[in-house]
């Protein structure tokens, strides 16, 4: 049974489901023991006698006493998501039970589950790589369609591939070159200096296309940074309640979901958009005075996608131009949107016609939102994207991995440029190496996985 070679084989525990009331709760524990542990407080059958995937039922007792009414599964090492001893109990959803069963399998051999540790054991346990193991944070995370996709894609290892394909070719060159360095002061050539050049461009320029691919990556993932400007009055707050309600009934419709809102978001088609600063906007709302040029500035700048809203019954199409012009000198997607066509006569709307891409609504009636919504989709500019066939890069940490591999790169270019020795050179491919190896797992450090694992939940 005891298949740990790399890691402590201590039996850890936690409770893999969200705390709070629900049907079920589901307790893991992971480690050699982790069946011995769970058969000493199970009543029914023999678990240790049992195969791998199979369901048992059976009552979890702390002496005579019966806690609870669980099913238990049990996955035998190694086939389980950490590759070792797996039980999962499947009791009913009180935090009261779970304690008390928790409690239980600690009296009788287990520990607590730090942060990630399943993961972490999967991860040393080479279930998959380390940006894989990353992709399961960012899969239960995942709050979208996109965001979904790409975290799958991740997890089944798209990125990894791509990335380990580089490290294979740029390896080939450094073991010649390192060969070279043993015979010496003796002429000898086995990397051929021109492949090597090119290999090289060509790895900096597919890290630069997945360097750009994070842009998207962190849209995909925390949304579109989103905000809305227009004078005081134009509508601002009441448009926002408008969509962020609609998103709201939607999700409400569904029976017994339970979910918290996270108050500013909403999601078109897959896309997230997040509302910067919308607490404010409602605040400025009741003192009825105007944003302040810089504050109003100071939004633009960290968004994305603006939405500028005027009342049409209040200004000319003359001031809107101007008012464009005046907001958005770095041409950032906006989108102009003219409110309260319900107290507008169609030849007022008209006179509007010139303003490129003008969107028409009445935020009170609810009227032309969906026209609204396509034109946020569409500039985003999401919906032609084909994400299946390109890699995206979603996480910061491997944003800079890829700086770091850059940089060495661009440094042993300039090393062949300069004719600078060999062994210098072989340095510089040699860092390129790590950094690369750094984002799936090849080069990890206790800094670098604890760094990793401790941003997940206790119980994944
Ligand atoms: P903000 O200052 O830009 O946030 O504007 P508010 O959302 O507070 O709206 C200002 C006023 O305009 C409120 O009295 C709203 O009820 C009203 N209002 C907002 N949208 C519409 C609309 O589409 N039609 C009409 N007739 N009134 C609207």
């Amino acid at each position: 049974m005891l298949i740990n070679t790399y890691y402590n084989t201590d039996t850890i525990v936690a409770v893999a489901t969200a705390s709070g009331m629900g049907a079920i709760a589901v307790i893991r524990l992971s480690g050699a023991n982790a069946i011995t542990v769970a058969n000493s407080v199970f009543k029914g059958k023999d678990l240790t006698k049992q195969a791998s995937h199979t369901i048992h039922f059976g009552t979890i007792r702390d002496e005579d006493k019966v806690i609870d009414e669980v099913l238990v599964s049990l996955f035998v090492a190694p086939h389980s998501y950490t590759k070792e001893n797996v039980v999962e109990i499947s009791c009913h959803g009180s935090d009261f039970i779970v304690q008390q069963i928790i409690r239980l399998l600690l009296q009788n051999g287990a520990r607590l589950a730090s942060a990630g540790e399943y993961t972490k054991r999967a991860f040393l346990n080479g279930q998959f790589d380390l940006a894989q193991a990353e992709a399961v944070a960012d899969l239960i995370a995942s709050d979208s369609a996109l965001s979904h996709e790409v975290a799958m894609k991740q997890m089944r290892g798209g990125f990894s591939q791509e990335i380990k394909r580089l490290r294979g070719e740029l390896v080939h060159f450094a073991s010649m070159i390192e060969l070279e360095l043993d015979f010496g002061e003796e002429d000898v050539e086995f990397a051929d200096r021109n492949q090597l050049r090119a290999l090289i461009t060509n790895i900096q320029r597919i890290i630069r296309d997945l360097l750009k691919s994070f842009e998207l990556g962190n849209v995909i993932k925390n949304g579109v940074p989103t905000v809305i400007v227009g004078n005081p009055n134009a509508g601002k707050s009441t448009l926002l309640n408008k969509l962020l309600n609609e998103e709201k009934a939607i999700v409400s419709d569904v029976p017994g979901t339970t979910r918290d809102f996270i108050e500013d978001e909403i999601n078109i088609e897959g896309i997230t958009f997040r509302f910067i600063d919308t607490a404010g906007l409602r605040e400025t709302t009741d003192k009825v005075e105007a944003i302040g040029v810089e504050r109003t500035m100071q939004k633009l700048s960290q968004s994305s996608l603006i939405i500028y809203l005027f009342d049409i019954t209040e200004i000319t199409a003359v001031q809107v131009q101007a008012e464009l012009d005046r907001l958005n000198p770095k041409k950032l997607p906006l989108i102009a949107v003219a409110n309260k066509i319900d107290q507008a006569s169609p030849e007022k709307i008209q006179r509007f016609e010139s303003i490129e891409g003008l969107v028409t609504i009445s935020a009170a009636e609810g009227a032309n939102l969906d026209e609204l919504k396509q034109a946020l989709v569409e500039k985003v500019n999401l919906g032609k994207l084909n994400i299946q066939s390109q890699t995206i890069v979603t996480n910061l940490r491997h944003v800079d991995s890829l700086n770091k591999t850059y940089t060495a790169l661009e440094d042993t270019l300039n090393g062949l440029d300069l004719g600078i020795s060999n062994d210098l050179v072989a340095a510089d491919i040699r860092r390129a190496l790590y950094s690369l190896g750094e984002i799936t797992g090849e080069i990890t450090t206790d800094d670098l996985l604890d760094n990793i694992f401790t941003k997940f939940c206790i119980g994944k």
